[in-house]
């Protein structure tokens, strides 16, 4: 492992937490040094307050941020001296310890400062990182860990055994660290959960976490324990036809719907067909904070039933003996392994999913490298359920909040790389759906950089690309809830009697038919979505007042109205609503350029301006307006509703 410190950047760091700001990011750009909202940093900085009184402020990660991406306010500033004094009561709860620390910041709009706050504070040196390196939990997480520990860091690290973050772990650390620390003392190792680096600076701190973390490296390369990446019996392909039933009965058993992401590739594959799988995947997560995402085991094969009993007796085992009486959480698994696909990762939005998938990828290295080692041993059951329940989670469960519209749900929206169809991708995002965007234009590919999004460039006049955009959506996602038939051609104005037959065919394979290939592909899909499959047809006003010149455009509309209501009356015993659209005169869309809208204003007699607001509103109608009527008829308000035509073109008096 190599230190990422750069001079030049540095530099654009100042003060001592700029410079903590800095090396918080160094470790979070290392996925096998801290993934998604793990480790913590600290810096003690002295300051004066309001009264010009010289004070200790402990700079400390806040809960929300992720190293990789923290700003200067993402630390939560606490009053040292009353850290010290807390550490000093005889015992704390989780609740009054966040109480106590949320009540002595500087700032009222600070995060709340990390869980292992008061450890930072009592550990003696200006600058602390912590995170949960793959390479020390390989070491640790094996049959003799605090041994091979020992032996990997001698007194340059006191070693502490495993004990819950928290209150009794601080106060532990800090006895320890006095008993156990030398002049050579560095860093701590926590045992079957992490390490901590310490320094007087942000640059030491942070480069005797990469020495210490390249110390556990070498030693596993030593054992022959370090390249150990898992052998593919033989490569398979995702089984995309049987991910969304899969799907369908994960979030069945969730009670909600779940992103299902899945990863297959020769490592995955490798794993889940590993001959011990049984033995090395089912004892426990690498690093115990991981449990919130991954759930303690994962699930082997795909018989939900069976997962979710035995969580529940796990459950109820553990529950029996916890202080506080606990809420069961769902049963649905997280992770899935299945030597048919390799890896399936589950989550309540694609950006979990896409954090589960990470995390259990790490995962595998950590197990694998501890097998080679002499055994992968995770903590007892015990312990993860005390993590997994623990009163702060509860807490956050207590508190609710309502989840996203369309968390979990997914929406495929055709000719989405401009005008409505962008629109709609956004108004989806925004409901908390994972969006497939599909276009001609390549520039799709580009349009969002998220976890939740896919761009894919796709004609969909042609079969074969459509089956592949809808195969791609079951891999990233899982399977389809909401389709938006919004790609649509609008050829230049041109009377029947000059009417090129290829263009009509055009107009018709794009506006027309192209949607029935996509309304036969995905209707399997759609019948599966957990809250029932959604479709919205982008038509247009010209299907019940179509106007001179425009026959192609106006006939293929109105024939995918047709389709449209059938489909309505076919897919009604699937619980699948279609309803359709007719906008008028969105002119911030790919199909107006100034020529055609040049033209249409001159057909009506009109200047461009006066055409535009031609409604009984006098009102502009924009690509935004029909995008969030779209996502709202794939919502609860139109949940009654199927085969409806809504327009959306501020009045339409040939319309009314
Ligand atoms: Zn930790």
């Amino acid at each position: 492992m190599r230190s990422l410190w750069n001079d030049l950047e540095a530099k654009q760091f100042q003060g001592d937490l700029g410079l903590r700001v800095y090396t918080s990011r160094l470790l979070g750009r290392d996925k096998s040094l801290v993934l998604h909202g793990g480790g913590n940093t600290s810096v003690k900085v002295r300051e004066k307050n309001l009264f010009g009184e010289e004070e200790t402020i402990l700079y400390v990660k806040g809960s929300g941020w992720d190293l990789e991406t923290i700003e200067p306010q993402g630390f939560s500033p606490v009053r040292l001296a009353h850290v010290l004094r807390l550490a000093e009561l005889p015992a704390l709860s989780d609740l009054e310890m966040v109480n106590q620390l949320v009540t002595h910041m500087l700032k009222a709009s600070a995060p709340a400062p990390s869980i292992e706050t008061i450890l930072h504070g009592l550990m003696p040196q200006k600058f602390v990182d912590h995170t949960h390196a793959d390479a020390v939990l390989s070491v640790s997480n094996t049959k003799d860990g605090e041994k091979r520990v020992r032996e990997v860091y001698g007194k340059r690290c006191v070693v502490i055994p495993y004990l819950m973050p928290g209150f009794d772990l601080a106060q532990l650390c800090a006895k320890e660290f006095k008993r156990q620390s030398t002049p050579e003392t560095v860093g701590m190792i926590l045992l079957s959960h992490g390490i901590f680096s310490f320094g007087e600076t942000a640059r030491e701190a942070y480069e005797r976490m990469i020495e210490l973390v390249t110390l556990a490296e070498k030693y596993l390369d030593s054992k022959r324990a370090w390249s150990v990446a898992p052998r593919a019996s033989r490569s398979a392909r995702t089984q995309v036809p049987e991910q969304p039933e899969l799907r369908r009965r994960l979030s069945d058993a969730a009670g909600a719907p779940l992103i299902l992401r899945t990863v297959t590739n020769e490592r995955t594959l490798g794993f889940a067909a590993h001959p011990e799988l049984g033995r090395i995947s089912q004892q426990g997560p690498a690093t115990p904070d991981h449990v919130i995402r991954t759930k303690r085991t994962p699930m082997l094969g795909t018989d939900i039933a069976r997962y979710a009993q035995a969580y529940r007796r796990y459950f109820e085992e553990h529950a029996l003996t916890a202080k506080e009486p606990k809420t069961v959480l769902d049963p649905a698994p997280r992770v899935i392994l299945d030597p048919a696909f390799g890896l399936a990762a589950a989550g309540r939005t694609a950006k979990d999913a896409a954090i589960v998938a990470e995390i259990y990828d790490h995962t595998i290295d950590v197990i694998l490298r501890a097998e080679a080692l002499g055994g992968f041993q995770a903590l007892p059951s015990q312990d993860i359920f005390e993590v997994e329940y623990w009163d702060l989670e509860q807490a956050k469960l207590k508190k609710g909040g309502k989840p996203a519209a369309f968390a979990g749900e997914i929406a495929l929206v055709t000719g989405a790389a401009s005008g409505i169809g962008k629109a709609a991708v956004a108004a989806f995002l925004a409901r908390g759906a994972a969006v497939i965007g599909i276009d001609l234009d390549a520039k799709i590919e580009s349009l969002h950089s998220r976890p939740d999004f896919l761009g894919l460039r796709c004609d969909v006049t042609d079969e074969a690309q459509v089956r592949f955009a809808l195969e791609q959506t079951v891999i990233a996602f899982g399977g389809l809830d909401m389709l938006v038939l919004n790609a649509g051609v609008f050829p230049a104005s041109r009377k029947i009697a000059d009417l090129p037959t290829d263009e009509w065919r055009h107009a018709m394979s794009v506006n027309l038919d192209a949607n029935l290939l996509l309304m036969r592909a995905g209707h399997p899909l759609l019948k599966l979505a957990p809250r029932r499959g959604r479709v919205v047809v982008i038509g247009s006003k010209n299907v019940p007042a179509p106007g001179p010149g425009a026959s192609a455009y106006s006939a293929s509309k109105a024939a995918l109205n047709q389709l449209a209501r059938i489909a309505a009356l076919e897919w009604g015993a699937d619980g699948i609503r279609i309803n359709t659209l007719h906008p008028n005169a969105v002119f911030d869309t790919g199909l107006w350029t100034e020529d055609v809208l040049a033209q249409r204003a001159k057909q009506y007699g009109m200047t461009v301006e006066a055409y535009k607001t031609n409604n009984v509103l006098r009102t502009e109608v924009t690509s935004r307006d029909v995008a969030e009527l779209a996502a709202e008829m794939c919502g609860p308000l139109f949940s009654k509703t199927t085969g409806a035509q809504v327009p959306v073109d501020g009045g339409n008096e040939r319309v009314i």
